[in-house]
């Protein structure tokens, strides 16, 4: 099978809503970048959800919802939740950690929701659970197959820290055999606990670790079949840097009201905007996008301020190569047979 490799451009009159509708979990992973002090602990009511869904509905535009927390399944309407947002016309994912409460399975169906992703940081136990918990490996995976058996779309979101890069590669078969359709690699973000526990499941790889390994799974991915979004990160000579901040749409809502263009800036109260009393109201003095403005060699600015160690100099002090914004993807296409 060929497959088509691409860089996801930002898109043009398309839309993704992140949306915190909780911050309650049952787990404790060791890279959670949830951040109670900034975000909150308070859970959406059914009515606040959709009226706030209401704010960035636009029928003018290819509008993504995915449903986050803490643990999204938590919340006893995320069902309705779904229901409403097809309404308005989003495509809808949920995030889970594989717990499903609620019988999330059977308050929603395939047809309302576009795609169920779970999380899983390793191919088997002894990878995955050091990072998410005891017993999480076989309750998700349980899970997934139930998902897989009801007829939804299914993904995988894989997190990648120092821990268990080298076990990437077997969760290929592992994603065949759970018939997942889609895989997201992500790298850890320096957030939340990652920020503040410094350990080995929760430290970045480095960029020849990730290089050496990462595009090269994504293609054996493919081969089986499973379409595989991975980020950037490093911009290859002559590639264009652009900050998804200036020229995508992108809105993390927290279920304080806070919303940020940009996941990097989660940890600080900079947010572009705020939700209150039902209305998305622009913030004013110096918040995220005031930064996205500053047009640096090293590529992102954020990346720069908050998290400087990934950046390689050569002996002139000029960086080695620009980071992407984290928001632009590769994707591997397999190509239909
Ligand atoms: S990373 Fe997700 S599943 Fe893990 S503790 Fe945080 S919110 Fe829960
Ligand atoms: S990650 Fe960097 S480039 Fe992307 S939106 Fe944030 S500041 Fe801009």
């Amino acid at each position: 099978m060929k497959n088509i490799a691409r860089t996801v451009g930002f898109k043009e009159g398309e839309r993704n809503i992140f949306f915190h509708i909780l911050t309650a979990c049952n787990l404790a992973c060791k890279h959670c970048y949830i951040n109670k002090e900034q975000h909150g602990t308070n859970q959406l009511s059914k009515e606040m959800i959709v009226d706030w869904l209401r704010l960035f509905a636009d029928s003018e535009k290819k509008s993504n919802v995915i449903f986050l927390g803490g643990e999204p399944t938590l919340h006893p309407d995320l069902g309705y939740a779904i229901a409403r947002a097809k309404e308005l016309d989003f495509a809808v994912t949920v995030d889970s950690n594989g717990y499903l409460f609620h019988d999330l399975l059977e308050k929603t169906t395939p047809a309302l929701l576009d795609y169920l992703s779970f999380s899983l940081d390793g191919p088997d136990a002894e990878v995955n659970d050091p990072i998410r918990g005891e017993g999480v490996f076989e309750i998700c995976t349980e899970n997934i197959e139930k998902a897989v058996k009801k007829g939804f779309n299914v993904s995988v979101i894989f997190t990648v820290s120092k821990k268990n890069i080298l076990h990437l590669e077997r969760m290929v078969p592992l994603l065949k055999k759970l018939k997942v359709k889609k895989f997201f690699i992500q790298v850890i973000g320096l957030r939340g606990n990652s920020a503040k526990n410094v350990s080995s499941e929760t430290s970045q790889v480095t960029r020849k670790e990730w290089l050496d390994v990462v595009p090269q799974v994504a293609v054996k991915a493919a081969e089986e079949g499973i379409r595989v979004t991975y980020p950037k990160v490093f911009l290859d000579d002559g590639e264009v840097f652009q900050c998804a901040g200036n020229v995508a749409e992108n809105y993390f809502v927290f279920p304080n009201g806070r919303v940020y263009l940009c996941p990097l800036c989660e940890d600080h109260p900079i947010h572009s905007y705020v939700i209150e009393n039902g209305k998305l109201l622009k913030v004013t003095g110096l918040n995220e996008s005031d930064f996205f403005q500053l047009h640096i060699d090293e590529g992102c600015v954020m990346n720069k301020l908050l998290q400087p160690d990934t950046i390689e100099y050569d002996q002139d002090q000029k960086p080695k190569y620009k980071i992407s914004c984290c928001l632009l993807k590769q994707e591997i296409v397999p190509e239909k047979k």
